[in-house]
């Protein structure tokens, strides 16, 4: 047995897994900036925020509506002790029924505090210290927390930067023995891809075979969390659609651009052979994991929730906007698909730089270091039009100013 004291130095009064999570050079720099444009943000109301997905306007009154009406008691049981609740799983299974055209059952969707906790519950169901997990560049910036605070190892691969798919040699070449888990996000943060239909064919053909040959299941992690933030009417496809050994996580985070707000779920496709021996062990980790359930508020206004989301076709033209205008100012870029973000080639290779020269016209970027792909920026969509509008000679400005 390990000795789980063995790592302990009486001198720190931190852990070794905590000071590696601080440790973390992506992490820390999130940090960072978010402490720079924290300092810059006092007694200037008018800079231009693109950095976190965080709303900038006033939440629909049907979202406010929906929690004010779920916070009313029915019963002496409103505020109890809730886990995965019936009402809950039952809108949950159906919506994404709807949308995936597989039909999910209600007990295999496990309600927790967002996708973060999705995620973490999908690892720790079938990952343990020491395996690894795969997973494409740019990525979401905490999967490395959330990976390494499981005791496993991250395993990184670049995407195709010219296209934003997945690189699936790439991927093919990162499998080991040890290898448990690949992630895949899509529509993806930070580029906007949408992998098709084709591509996630593919994959699972990959993963399919890579199982066999390592002797050990290789299970795939779907974060969906973007699932409904689509744009000019595509056809979003899951990997559940082509992989039996996928676990779903999903936040409601996004659809409601109300990330405060903690729900989510993590969900068992019905073809998932192992879906029996997963269930007892799913409920028993979002106990043990700090009970990483949705608060009583929230899944009261579930059902509710499912029926509507966010505008996404004025979120799809703050897009055309800023596509347009930048495109036309000679900066390089995609069209997202989807998702609340912009990934843009920065003018100068030190993405950095130019988006501290960004900074210094009061408009505030993610750079690509942030996301381990330098050379690009992250500008998000849910900025409000004012915000887009102020910051577009803010964008000429800068562009002008790498190239003299
Ligand atoms: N996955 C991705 C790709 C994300 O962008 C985010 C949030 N930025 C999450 C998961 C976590 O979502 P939540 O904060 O709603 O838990």
């Amino acid at each position: 047995m390990n000795d789980p004291t063995a790592s302990f130095q009486a001198t720190s009064a931190v852990s070794a897994r905590a000071a590696q999570l601080a440790s973390i050079p992506s992490f820390q720099r999130v940090d960072a900036y978010i402490t720079q444009a924290d300092v810059r943000r006092q007694g200037q109301a008018d800079i231009c925020d693109f950095t976190f997905g965080n709303p900038h306007q006033m939440p629909p009154d049907r979202y406010v509506d929906t929690l004010r009406d779920a916070l009313t008691p029915r019963n002496d049981q409103w505020f109890a002790y809730k886990t995965n609740g019936a009402g809950a799983r039952e809108a949950a299974a159906e919506s994404l029924q709807r949308l995936l055209d597989v039909p999910f059952r209600a007990e295999d969707i496990y309600l927790t505090t967002g996708g973060f906790a999705a995620i973490a519950l999908a690892l720790k169901t079938v990952a343990d210290p020491g395996d690894e997990v795969v997973y494409s560049l740019p990525p979401w910036f905490l999967y490395e927390p959330l990976i390494l605070e499981a005791g496993l190892v991250p395993v990184k691969v670049k995407a195709n930067m010219a296209t934003f798919d997945l690189d699936l040699d790439a991927i093919g070449a990162a499998i080991t023995e040890r290898t448990r888990v690949v992630i895949v996000n899509s529509p993806n943060n930070p580029t906007g891809r949408i992998y098709s239909a084709e591509l996630l064919l593919r994959l699972a053909e990959l993963l399919e075979a890579a199982s066999a040959r390592i002797g050990r299941r290789i299970y795939l992690v779907s974060d969906e969390a973007y699932n409904r933030i689509v744009f000019d009417g595509l056809r979003f496809h899951s990997p559940v659609e082509f992989y039996a050994h996928t676990l779903l996580a999903y936040s409601y985070g996004k659809t409601h651009l109300s990330p405060g707000q903690r729900v989510g779920y993590l969900a068992l496709p019905p073809t998932l052979p192992d879906r029996a021996a997963m269930r007892p062990a799913i409920t028993g980790l979002q106990v043990a994991m700090g009970w990483v359930y949705p608060n009583a508020l929230l899944q009261h206004a579930l059902p509710e929730l499912e029926q509507f989301s966010i505008n996404v076709g004025q979120l799809q033209r703050r897009r055309d906007r800023l596509v347009d205008a930048l495109g036309g100012m000679g900066y390089r870029l995609q069209p997202p698909e989807g998702t609340f973000y912009l990934y843009v080639t920065s003018p100068v290779p030190d993405d950095e730089a130019f988006t501290e020269s960004l900074a210094r016209r009061d408009v505030f970027v993610f750079p690509g270091v942030l996301f381990e792909t330098p050379g690009f920026f992250r500008i998000s969509l849910t900025a409000n039009e004012d915000m887009i509008e102020r910051s577009l000679p803010a964008f000429q400005a800068a562009i002008k100013e790498s190239s003299a």
